[in-house]
């Protein structure tokens, strides 16, 4: 081929790019190309700090391909009126693209496949995002796995790939383009409808580069012990990496296996932890595409019927981080504040939000999505019905985080919820997550009382799951 547009999507990376590869090894010239699509400013699941982030990434992708002798085109639309015109005014016989796999993103790449058709022009996609994808493991009667335990001794058993080539200097032989118009990358999402309020980690390859070793040159090791701790940073933070593609799977896996050569038994298993989580995000992309009534409704649909709560004044009070539970606080101001959570965090809000506000737990899947900067329709969803007890290997409904009892297990010595909740900074680690028990004296007063007791929810809890199951 002549020349082919390589249409960047969520793979913001010039190094182990299925797509961008297969494009340079098939075509004489390569057109970078991203489209700012009206969606990144209107559609329902829009956030500040990941458009935020998806713009410094965006910026960081252009300066690493102008480095290489790469022009990256960007231009405002609707993809699938846009591509044809591009594709005629740049004399391209080919758009290249990394498969998607959320229900409203493969529509659109179906609509963007006809007209480039129409237009006789081709349309190819890549397996780039997931090692397996949600055809490549199924069960024995070949069915997709809703129980992620067999899932992942599946995913294992396979040989992973190493990682893609980066892109090379631009040759002779593919320089001599045109230089085509294109518009400015706007350096505030503001620009786009949506101001920031919220600090965010560093963006882009580079960064997500550096993310990957520091993690890989020590806390991988600890991971096992540390990854439910929120006041340490036992993680490795590549979430809204993964999620705006500045990094590539197969680099983290490739990073993973050399991090685990020479190590001892325990280093070993953690690394295994890790592996188990990364497991888990390809585990709820296959859901989410074999599956895909589980964006509109429970996993289970006789959970569709359950009686939630409506009470706004709760769910404010959620939001805001001011329930009275100091681990809940904490971590609904840590996400208002960074766009981040911890995984043991999200777990902990997710079911006080449905099991003792009695919540819907869509209203807390449209917060979080609002509020990430790692914000995947996927995992997002996945995690919330887990946590919801509606999913596909959720827990079982009877399974209630206690917010006390959560708390003084995974955060001590309080140390998260002094760090974000100062109207608790002076009480004594013995009241720390259960301050109504402190003496006047001891410094809680300005902090709200508890808005349910998590006791007098529990049972209500039960019985409205038990409501629904003697119906079904
Ligand atoms: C209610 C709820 C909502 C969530 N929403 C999201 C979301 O919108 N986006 C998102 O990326 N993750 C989500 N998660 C999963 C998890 O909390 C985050 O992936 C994790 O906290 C990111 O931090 P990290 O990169 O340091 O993770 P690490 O612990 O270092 O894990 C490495 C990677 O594995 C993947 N991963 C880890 N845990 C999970 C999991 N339970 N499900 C799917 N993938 C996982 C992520 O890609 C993560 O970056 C959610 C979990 C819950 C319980």
């Amino acid at each position: 081929m002549n020349r082919v547009i390589h249409w960047f999507r969520r793979d913001l990376r010039v190094s182990d790019n299925t797509a961008l590869q297969a494009a340079v090894q098939r075509a004489r010239q390569v057109i970078p190309l991203f489209i700012l699509e009206d969606a990144f400013r209107t559609g329902p699941d829009v956030g500040p700090a990941r458009l935020a982030f998806l713009l410094q990434s965006l910026e960081a992708l252009r300066k690493n391909l102008a480095e290489l002798g790469h022009t990256l085109i960007v231009r405002r639309g609707r993809s699938e009126e846009l591509l044809p015109r591009l594709c005629r005014e740049f004399g391209a016989e080919a758009v290249f693209a990394n498969k998607r796999y959320e229900p409203y993103a493969q529509a659109r790449d179906s609509r963007v496949f006809n007209r480039l058709n129409e237009a006789g022009v081709g349309f190819e996609l890549f397996k780039d995002a997931v090692i397996w994808e949600e055809q490549e493991i199924l069960t024995q009667a070949g069915k997709p796995f809703t129980v992620y335990t067999p899932y992942s001794k599946a995913w294992k058993a396979r040989n992973i790939p190493p990682p893609r080539g980066k892109l090379a200097r631009i040759q002779g032989n593919q320089s001599g383009l045109p230089g085509f118009p294109s518009e400015p990358i706007p350096t505030d999402p503001a620009e786009l409808g949506h101001p920031l309020t919220q600090s965010l980690p560093a963006a882009g390859e580079r960064a997500a580069m550096e993310t990957l070793r520091k993690f890989m040159r020590g806390p991988v090791y600890q991971y096992a012990a540390h990854r439910n701790l929120p006041a340490v940073d036992g993680t490795s933070q590549l979430s809204p990496h993964l999620r705006c593609g500045t990094i590539g799977i197969r680099t983290i896996l490739s990073a993973l296996a050399k991090a685990r050569e020479g190590t001892n038994p325990a280093q070993r298993q953690s690394c295994e932890v890790f592996l188990n989580e990364l497991i888990w995000r390809e585990f709820y992309l296959q859901v989410l595409h074999n599956f895909p009534h589980v964006t509109k409704g429970a996993f289970r649909p006789e959970y569709d019927a359950l009686a939630w709560s409506e009470t706004r004044d709760h769910f404010q009070a959620w939001c805001a981080g001011m329930t009275g539970y100091p681990i809940v606080d904490a971590a609904m101001r840590c996400l208002n504040a960074t766009g981040n959570m911890h995984n043991r965090l999200r777990m902990i809000v997710a079911m006080f939000l449905t099991k003792d506000l009695l919540i819907h737990w869509q209203w807390g899947e449209r917060y979080f999505m609002h509020k990430l900067v790692d914000g995947d329709m996927a995992a997002n969803n996945g995690g919330w019905q887990w946590s919801a007890g509606t999913g596909t290997d959720a827990a079982p409904y009877f399974r209630i985080f206690n917010p006390v009892s959560q708390g003084e297990k995974f955060d001590p010595r309080g140390e998260f919820v002094r760090r974000w909740v100062p109207e608790l900074v002076a009480l004594p680690d013995e009241w720390i997550h259960r301050p109504w028990e402190a003496p006047l004296a001891a410094g809680a007063n300005r902090y709200p009382d508890r808005i349910v007791i998590h006791e007098e929810q529990r049972p209500k809890c039960l019985a409205m799951f038990s409501a629904v199951k003697k119906v079904t």
